[in-house]
């Protein structure tokens, strides 16, 4: 006990770390995110995410995105609990095959105009799973991908980076 006490007096306060150089390109990356949202649909961007294999490394740098540090609620970026509510569906994962109806399912009950985006490389091309038995296959096997995000997993700034060029060649198309 005494140890213990001791230890905590003279630990080192839990703090976040100093902003990295990455913060800026954050900022950028974001503020154009929202902008791009504006004109293409009056008003910001609302996300379902749908995990249809995946180990889970994808989602956690899917959650980081709503963490202290990137906050792209600040950006008018928004996850939904219902694809009734959502313009993107990013999946990840290679599709399992109990997971197939499911994804369907989702896709379904996303309105109209939705985009998907497949995020990992399991979702680009199944990954480490190719071949598995359990799988049906990449999500381009079982819904229109409108783009790919590769990485294992990728970065929070780079689906960022993903969802910019999204919305860009939606507005231009
Ligand atoms: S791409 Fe990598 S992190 Fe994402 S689901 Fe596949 S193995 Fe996991």
């Amino acid at each position: 006990m005494r140890t213990l006490l001791l230890r905590s007096l003279f630990a080192r306060p839990v703090t976040i770390g100093a902003p990295s150089p990455e913060d800026a390109a954050l900022a950028e990356v974001g503020a154009a995110l929202e902008a791009q949202a504006r004109r293409l649909f009056g008003r910001s961007i609302t996300i379902r995410e749908v995990d249809a294999g995946s180990c889970n490394g994808c989602e956690l740098e899917i959650h980081a995105l709503s963490n202290a540090v990137y906050d792209v609620e600040r950006f008018g970026i928004r996850f939904a609990a219902s694809p009734r509510h959502a313009d993107v569906l990013l999946v990840t994962g290679p599709v399992t095959k109990n997971m197939k109806v499911a994804l369907e399912r989702t896709y379904a009950a996303t309105p109209n105009p939705k985009w998907v985006v497949a995020v990992g490389d399991c979702a680009c091309g199944c990954g480490i799973f190719a071949e598995s038995y359990a799988t049906v296959g990449s999500v381009e096997a079982v819904l229109p991908v409108d783009l790919h995000i590769k990485g294992c997993p990728p970065r929070p700034i780079e689906l960022l980076r993903g969802l910019l060029a999204l919305l860009k060649s939606a507005t231009s198309g």
